[in-house]
């Protein structure tokens, strides 16, 4: 157990700052502040970082910690803040760890007793939830589906049963592939589908997933977000629910194919998975 104070004088602290999805006048006068008081500032691309910086007057030796450095640049600026060094991280766009580096820092940060402090941001999902028009009380944030199909496939099956609100981010050259995905592994659903977010293009839609599957993909362009309404079919079924559902149709003189396939139509649940109850349990 840790009991770590950001702000007492003696306290060792990171802090991870969260730059704009887009628009720059949402880098806040706080974000300003405290880099104005690092001595080093640590970042996912250190030419992007030098960007911003340069455009708000800010001039800081900074470092490099990105996906293929992270295990030793994080270890050395831990080093460094244990010498004393103020420092900060700053992913390149929104808050660093959500799909970005961040997370190791912040752990070994924790692990060495030295105080994590977050200067607030814009975030890519919590713009887009915010807007979605879908339920935002219990949601569920995947970011990236894997880039190979079996392996994205195999987690929306895991995504499947949720209730809650799930969230993903992607990129435009594999956006039709993933909303046929998402179409062929979780059904038809209410969907909004949001890019550019905060930048002059910024464009939402809301419709199914089929609706927007029609639109003309090529007008898909930048960074996006979809938001996708979670599993709303009012109940989940046991095994001998199931079985007890099928046979009340067949015993309503059905045939066992059209039985399963009434009972998948009615609520909702995958022909195949009442495929293979009925296999076992028959
Ligand atoms: N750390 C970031 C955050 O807090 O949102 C996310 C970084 S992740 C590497 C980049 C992804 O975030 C993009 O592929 C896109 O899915 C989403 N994203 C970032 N900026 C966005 C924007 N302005 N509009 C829509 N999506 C954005």
């Amino acid at each position: 157990m840790k009991r770590i104070k950001s702000f007492d004088k003696n306290s060792k602290i990171l802090y991870l700052i969260a730059t704009p999805i887009g628009n720059l006048g949402e880098f806040s006068s706080r974000a300003i502040e405290v880099i104005n008081g690092m001595d080093l500032i640590a970042a996912e691309d250190t030419r992007n970082t030098l960007d911003l910086l340069r455009k708000f007057n800010i001039s800081k030796p900074t470092i490099s910690l990105r996906e293929h450095n992270e295990i030793e640049a994080s270890h050395k600026l831990i080093e460094e803040i244990n010498k004393g060094k103020k420092v900060a991280y700053m992913s390149d766009a929104g808050y660093p760890g959500i799909s970005d580096p961040g997370y190791l820092l912040c752990k070994l940060c924790v692990e060495n007793d030295i105080a994590v402090s977050v200067v607030s941001g814009g975030c890519a999902f919590i713009n887009a939830l915010t807007s979605s028009s879908i339920d935002t009380t219990h949601f569920y944030f995947h970011g990236f589906l894997s880039s190979k199909p079996v392996e994205a496939k195999n987690e929306l099956e895991e995504l499947k049963g949720k209730k809650e609100t799930l969230i993903f981010y992607e990129s435009p050259h594999r956006i039709e592939q993933t909303l046929k995905l998402l179409l062929e592994i979780l059904g038809d659903r209410f969907i909004s589908l949001q890019r550019e977010l905060t930048k002059i293009n910024e464009e939402k839609l809301y419709g199914k997933i089929s609706e927007v599957l029609s639109v003309d993909m090529s007008s898909l362009k930048g960074e996006m977000v979809i938001i996708v309404s979670g599993n709303d079919s009012k109940e989940e079924f046991s095994d001998t629910e199931i079985v007890e559902k099928v046979n009340f149709f067949i015993n309503k003189g059905m045939s066992k194919k059209d039985a399963i396939e009434t009972v998948s139509e009615v609520f909702k649940i995958r022909k195949n998975h009442i495929k293979e109850i009925i296999k076992l349990k028959i």
